[in-house]
């Protein structure tokens, strides 16, 4: 069988989001850390080991992400924690238009200013589980760039709604971007297609203006859906370097392959010398955000048209929420490669 190098580390656990709020209504988070135990499974179904990431040079992380951004990160927690009353975890309560605007000093302000929104709740642990998760995208860049035909990471937190400066929807650090940023050491250009049914924007404004990685993404219609304001067709990038494929919402796998062939044909004209994969798995019928109708052999089809691209490959996970079929979403993705020719 095909090997398909897959990267884990268990020390991102400890990053176990409580906090969310939909509509007003706090409620529990949905990027929980059982998420790696169900997408475990589905490696372990397939038959592929897991391997634990070393703790790497991140330099391709500094290239992406601010200093300032890095810094907050860093520190925002034990910081919070001297604020009178405060929770448990950091979570921004005001949304600065940043125009105009003076960066503040106090934690307060800073949460707000590298924040987007409520979904990204900041805990004791999140951001050494965050810098993991970049080592595991980063460990799947380098096997990619060693000579695997791809490699699997499997990160979280999440990241590709992480911008340069901004955490938003359960992400920090962007590793999809990250892993791109690294693989540009290897390739002049780089191709990042991103399949989670939310739009990829951190990973679109980081590399907007840049020739060199060409970002594409097919999502639910963002007119309507998570992220609300980035996502759209008209958005073609500063050097016309990006590629929205915004889908009708719940639509199913043949609306979904049909723009996804297109995403590829884009990818072939641009003639990456490697590809990242967004994989998020969040496009499934049953997933909790019902945003798509993907279906599990949608999955596996998704994978042998992509790999057909004939670029290594590194796989990053992105979305994907807890239901029955996650692990079996992941297993299908997985060995959708590996049968392909
Ligand atoms: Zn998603």
């Amino acid at each position: 069988m095909e090997t398909l190098p897959c990267f884990y580390a268990p020390d991102t656990a400890a990053h176990d989001p409580q906090f969310w709020m939909l509509r007003g209504v706090p409620m529990a988070n949905k990027e929980t850390a059982e998420r790696a135990d169900r997408l475990l499974a589905g490696i372990a179904q397939v038959g592929l080991t897991v391997t634990d990431p070393p703790v790497t040079d991140r330099a391709p992380m500094h290239a992406v992400h601010t200093a300032r951004y890095l810094a907050f990160l860093e520190t925002a927690w034990e910081e919070w924690q001297t604020a009178p009353g405060a929770g448990a975890e950091v979570v921004a309560n005001l949304h600065p238009q940043k125009a105009h605007q003076t960066y503040p000093s106090g934690i307060t302000g800073r949460a707000g200013w590298h924040m987007a929104d409520t979904g990204c709740p900041l805990g004791r642990d999140t951001y050494r589980a965050a810098l993991r998760g970049v080592d595991t995208a980063l460990a799947a860049a380098a096997a990619a760039a060693a000579g695997a035909r791809a490699a699997y990471a499997l990160c979280r937190p999440p990241g590709h709604h992480a911008d340069a400066d901004t955490a938003a929807g359960h992400c920090f650090l962007n590793n999809s971007a990250i892993a791109a940023q690294a693989l540009r050491a290897h390739h002049n250009r780089v191709a990042v297609l991103d399949i989670d049914v939310h739009h990829g924007n951190g990973t679109q404004e980081i590399f907007y203006d840049r020739a060199d990685v060409l970002t594409v993404s097919v999502h639910a219609d963002p007119d309507a859906f998570y992220p609300f304001y980035l996502g759209h067709a008209h958005e073609v990038g500063a050097a016309g370097t990006n590629l929205n494929l915004p889908l009708p919402l719940r639509s199913g796998d043949d609306i979904w392959l049909t723009a996804l062939d297109r995403a590829l044909e884009r990818i072939a004209d641009f003639a990456p010398g490697a590809l990242v994969l967004a994989l998020g798995l969040d496009a499934h019928e049953r997933d909790p955000f019902r945003g798509l109708q993907v279906t599990t052999p949608g999955f596996a089809r998704a994978a042998a048209r992509i790999k057909a691209a004939g670029l290594p490959t590194v796989i990053v996970q992105e979305g994907g929420y807890l239901s029955e079929d996650l692990t079996h979403n992941l297993a299908a993705t997985l060995r959708g490669w590996i049968e392909a020719p």
